[in-house]
């Protein structure tokens, strides 16, 4: 970045602008601090270290925590006066740049926006605020005996808005109570401009609340959010089962998926090494699948008799209780925890319809080897789909083992794409995949984009325009490939 640019942002960074959000958000919240602005720049998987080449031009000068619509929507409306870029940021967890600046400006954190706003027991509906971390509204559901229908199992820290806005189709609830789609009965949006809108699912205008979902915040901000809620169930109980082979555990888990009786709350299959790195014990064969059911208490234990019954047909082998119910309650670590074991960790997201999962599985078999440490974790989303994450666990220091792993996990995003399957989570660096392979819905959703967004402030270079070029990313694996097979 030239010096002017620099000067030019250093002023605006610590005068005009600054002293005029100042006047409608306390001056605590609007930061120009470079520790806070270093802390949300990137994210857990590091990865915008390795995409963002030229980051430092990119770094945003303000983070801004609104407190509420209103604020949110002054602030939206101040920025696009002075054309500052907005990244609109909740926790963070969704990875791939999804919530980090592209263009400097203004980081927009969420999370000050995290009030409830209204309980309705007789009809089942929260109103709250989209920076919510679903744990505090749960907590807040819970005094009334009520759950959320669906959430992430980044429940933790993740936010509502996040999920709506990363498209909330798998985790916990989604098989048994339906995704967010299902869920979501209107937004309180602001635009791009600052103006605000309630959308719900009768909306005629521009934007519908099928448009908001999975769109990556690139329309603008959810504000506030009306959702469906469910009672709290009185039971909760677990399985989990061990498979020697990939294709019992996958018919095991198709067969508790598609079950016609209570579907679990919560459905994963992983190898052993994604539960040793997750949990530092193990189950003892290659394969391992896991099932919270919810329900009354004859319910849930008929489940768990079913989920017996086929587990004893296909040879499973039950896994103890202790280790099921640690598993639950570590449940939003657990992702995280196999960062503990290497300085790198590599990772990518799919989605894979059910009846793809075994020919998914025997692609990335022979294409990952036998080389690096590696792991697979799948998580049921609605009947028909569900979110597949490759680990790659690497060593920093051994840049080819790096880009090795990134050409494999390269191979079978292609492949899934060209088998009709897609990633699951896009954000800034996984875009120009979307760009290739789905041009039409790109192009719509820039029409919509250039509407809503003229000047491209919010959230740039999500779904509807790419940082790399498919072409060059082709080359660089290319390399990365053969110079990784020589090591
Ligand atoms: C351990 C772990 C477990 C996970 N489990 C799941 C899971 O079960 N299911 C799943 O789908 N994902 C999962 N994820 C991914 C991630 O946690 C979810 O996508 C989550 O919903 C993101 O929420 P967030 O608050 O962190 O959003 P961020 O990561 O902060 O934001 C995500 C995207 O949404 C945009 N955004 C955020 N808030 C708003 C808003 N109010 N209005 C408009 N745009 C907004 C951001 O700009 C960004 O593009 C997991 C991640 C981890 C680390």
């Amino acid at each position: 970045m030239n010096e002017s640019k620099i000067e030019e942002k250093e002023e605006i960074g610590k005068t005009k602008f600054t002293k005029e959000v100042e006047e409608f958000i306390p001056s605590p919240h609007v930061s120009t601090d470079i520790y806070e602005i270093e802390a949300t720049s990137g994210d857990l998987s590091l990865l915008s270290k390795y995409h963002y080449k030229f980051k430092e031009e990119y770094r945003a000068t303000h983070v801004i925590r609104p407190g509420n619509t209103e604020e949110l929507s002054k602030l939206m409306q101040k920025c696009d006066e002075y054309s500052l870029p907005m990244t609109l940021r909740a926790a963070g967890t969704s990875c791939y740049s999804a919530s980090t600046p592209t263009n400097g400006g203004v980081i927009i954190d969420l999370r000050r926006m995290n009030k409830v706003h209204n309980i309705d027991k007789a009809n089942m509906i929260v109103k709250c605020d989209a920076g919510i971390s679903w744990q505090k509204l749960m907590e807040e559901l819970l005094e009334y005996g009520l759950a959320p229908k669906c959430y992430p199992t980044s429940y933790r820290a993740s936010c509502v808005g996040g999920f709506v806005a990363t498209s909330g189709k798998v985790g916990v609830g989604v098989l048994k109570n339906g995704i967010m789609t299902d869920v979501l009965r209107s937004v309180v949006f602001v635009k791009p401009d600052g103006s605000t809108e309630t959308i719900t699912r009768e909306s005629q205008g521009d934007l519908s609340l099928d448009n908001i979902i999975g769109s990556f915040g690139i329309f603008g901000a959810v504000a506030e959010v009306e959702l469906e809620v469910t009672t709290l169930k009185t039971s909760l109980e677990m399985v989990g089962y061990s498979f020697h082979t990939f294709k019992m555990a996958t018919e095991f888990f198709r067969t508790l998926k598609n079950s016609d009786a209570s579907k679990p709350l919560f459905l994963s299959l992983s190898d052993k090494e994604f539960e040793k790195y997750a949990h530092w014990t193990y189950p003892s064969r290659g394969f391992f699948v896991y099932a919270v059911y919810s329900d009354d208490p004859s319910v849930t234990s008929q489940s768990v008799l079913f989920a017996k019954e086929t587990a004893s047909k296909l040879d499973g082998l039950s896994v103890e209780e202790w280790y099921l119910k640690e598993k639950w309650r570590d449940m939003a670590d657990t992702e995280l925890n196999l960062g503990r074991w290497c300085q790198n960790l590599i990772f990518q997201e799919y989605y894979v319809s059910d009846n793809r999962v075994e020919d998914f599985y025997n692609f990335y078999i022979e294409k990952a080897g036998t080389k690096y440490r590696k792991a697979f974790y799948m998580m049921s989303g609605p009947i028909g789909g569900n979110r597949v994450k490759l680990f790659g666990l690497s060593d920093i220091k051994d840049s080819r083992e790096f880009f090795g792993i990134k050409a494999v996990f390269n191979d079978i995003t292609i492949n899934n794409y060209e088998n009709g399957d897609s990633l699951y989570t896009l954000g800034v660096v996984n875009t120009f995949y979307f760009l290739k392979f789905h041009p039409e819905k790109a192009a719509a959703l820039l029409t919509m984009k250039n509407k809503l967004d003229p000047k491209d402030l919010v959230n740039s270079y999500r779904l509807v325009k790419a940082k790399m070029r498919t072409w060059r990313v082709g080359l660089l694996f290319w390399i990365a490939k053969r110079l990784y097979k020589a090591a």
